[in-house]
């Protein structure tokens, strides 16, 4: 099954990049084509209900399959960056991070107004990020088509923000 196989590819990085944070390595996932390739048909059959016009991604690993899948699905992919990595004219949006604050940005002509955004990151923590993702994607007039995330941590609970954007959230390993 994808999900245990998953489970035991991808590695636990103690410490890193802070010490008591244990952090999911997908690297050892990516040196495997046919892995990669059975991800991406994963998210396929997954997303099968949905109506997506667009493919967001989260810098930057939410750019590995995300950019995989919208190339599959055959609709765009969209790069949200950190502040000061976009070369065009963006919208930003901050958020906490559990010390300081870190802010995001899209480029202000990347979809038009009315556009159905599939939101993409390797991975859910706290859901920080992608509820600023989600508050650019509401600020360029697009809705939320659903979530899609290699890993989420369930046991931080952080589904339930999402779900005043879309209820429809896949992640292949829980
Ligand atoms: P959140 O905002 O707390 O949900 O954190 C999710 C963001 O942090 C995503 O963009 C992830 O790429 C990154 N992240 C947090 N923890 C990990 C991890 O253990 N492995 C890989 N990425 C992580």
């Amino acid at each position: 099954m994808l999900e245990a196989h998953l489970k035991e590819i991808i590695r636990d990085i103690p410490d890193f990049p802070q010490p008591g944070i244990i952090f999911k390595d997908i690297t050892p996932v990516l040196k495997d084509q046919a892995l990669c390739s059975q991800i991406v048909d994963a998210f396929v059959d997954r997303l099968g209900h949905m109506e997506i016009d667009v493919i967001a991604g989260i810098e930057s690993r939410g750019f590995l399959f995300g950019m995989m899948l919208a190339n599959r699905l055959n609709v765009p992919f969209i790069p949200i960056r950190k502040q000061g990595k976009l070369p065009f004219k963006t919208i930003s949006e901050s958020y906490k991070l559990e010390y300081g604050q870190a802010t995001i940005e899209v480029h202000e002509d990347a979809f038009p107004a009315g556009t159905k955004v599939l939101l993409h990151d390797d991975l859910l923590a706290t859901g920080g990020t992608v509820v600023a993702a989600s508050k650019l994607i509401q600020k360029l007039g697009g809705t939320i088509a659903g979530y899609s995330f290699v890993i989420s941590l369930d046991f931080l609970n952080s589904q339930g923000r999402l779900t005043r954007f879309s209820e429809d959230i896949i992640s292949l390993v829980r």
